[in-house]
């Protein structure tokens, strides 16, 4: 068997070609949906993903700022700026760019964005209205994921899912929103003991751990769907997943890709999340 590819391009494109078209019909409302992003310090790898955040919103139509600091900016000082994007009508979602300086308390960073606004989805009000059904946001990455299963038409009733990884930002809200869509989910971590007895019972996989090849063919149930989203260099220097794609592909009867699968999804959700952000507030 050779799995078929979930395309995370694709699937963005169509999405943030809807994404638009809602703004588009915001804006007719006097309403643009606008996103802040703020980076502090001068970490390349973030300065690459806010770049790109900042290009999509453009792309799609959304109002977007860019806020950079020094890496020497004080914390009641960033506190500060997130209690004034708080208060700015035109600003719907505030991201603040992780990992933030040694010196700043970053849970209390994310807890100062407004609940309304906190399109990341790491607000621990967040976190408690996944856990509990209620609205609120997603977070973007395991959200990309279930927007791949839906992609092609996965119905998770009564299918054991595997989450490999128990992040706050991946695995965790992963588990919860597969079980919410009444999946069996087995959540496993560094300390689990036999990670393959746990891969070989399940019909979905999502490895979320920042490893190359913690998940093998020989470690996959024919025909289980697989999500990966690790983020790994090769020794080519290469980006590649958790996952090795040739050996599992062969396996899985849907997989998602390295680089071009759950990575781009992301930025998508971060979109939807704004979106959705500025639709509430104009109600
Ligand atoms: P993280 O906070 O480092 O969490 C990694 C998890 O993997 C931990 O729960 C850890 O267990 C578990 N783990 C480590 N070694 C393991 C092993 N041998 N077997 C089973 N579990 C193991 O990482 P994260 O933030 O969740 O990110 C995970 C990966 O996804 C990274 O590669 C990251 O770059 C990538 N990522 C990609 C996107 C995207 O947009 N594509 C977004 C976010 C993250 P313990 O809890 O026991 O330590």
């Amino acid at each position: 068997m050779t799995a078929q590819l979930i395309d995370g391009n694709a699937l963005s494109k169509q999405l943030r070609t809807e994404v638009a078209t809602r703004a588009q019909a915001l804006k007719a409302k006097g309403v643009t949906p606008g996103l802040a992003v703020v980076l502090v310090g001068d970490n390349q790898a973030s300065q690459v993903y806010v770049r790109n955040k900042v290009k999509a919103c453009e792309d799609a139509g959304l109002h977007s700022v860019l806020e950079k600091y020094e890496a020497t900016m004080t914390e009641a000082d960033l506190l500060a700026r997130v209690e004034a994007l708080n208060n700015d009508p035109s600003i719907h979602g505030i991201l603040v760019q992780l990992p933030l300086p040694a010196h700043i308390d970053a849970q209390k960073v994310i807890e100062a964005i407004s609940p309304a606004k906190d399109v990341d989805g790491f607000h621990i009000a967040s976190a408690g209205a996944l856990m509990t059904g209620m609205p609120g946001f997603w977070p973007c990455t395991p959200y990309g994921c279930m927007k791949m299963l839906e992609s092609i038409n996965y119905d998770l009733k009564g299918k054991h899912a595997v989450v490999i990884g128990r992040s706050n930002i991946v695995g965790k809200p992963m588990a919860l929103m597969l079980l919410q869509k009444n999946a069996t989910v087995t959540i496993c971590h560094s300390g689990t003991k036999d990670l393959k007895a746990m891969t070989l019972q399940a019909d979905v996989i999502v490895a979320a751990v920042g490893k190359r090849n913690v998940l093998t063919a020989d470690m996959v149930k024919p025909g289980a769907v697989v999500l990966d989203v690790g983020m790994n260099r090769n020794d080519e220097g290469k980006l590649c997943g958790d996952v090795d794609f040739e050996g599992v592909k062969q396996v899985a009867s849907h997989i998602t890709p390295v680089p071009g699968g759950v990575g781009p999804m992301t930025i998508t959700m971060l979109l939807v999340n704004t979106l959705e952000a500025a639709e509430r507030a104009s109600k």
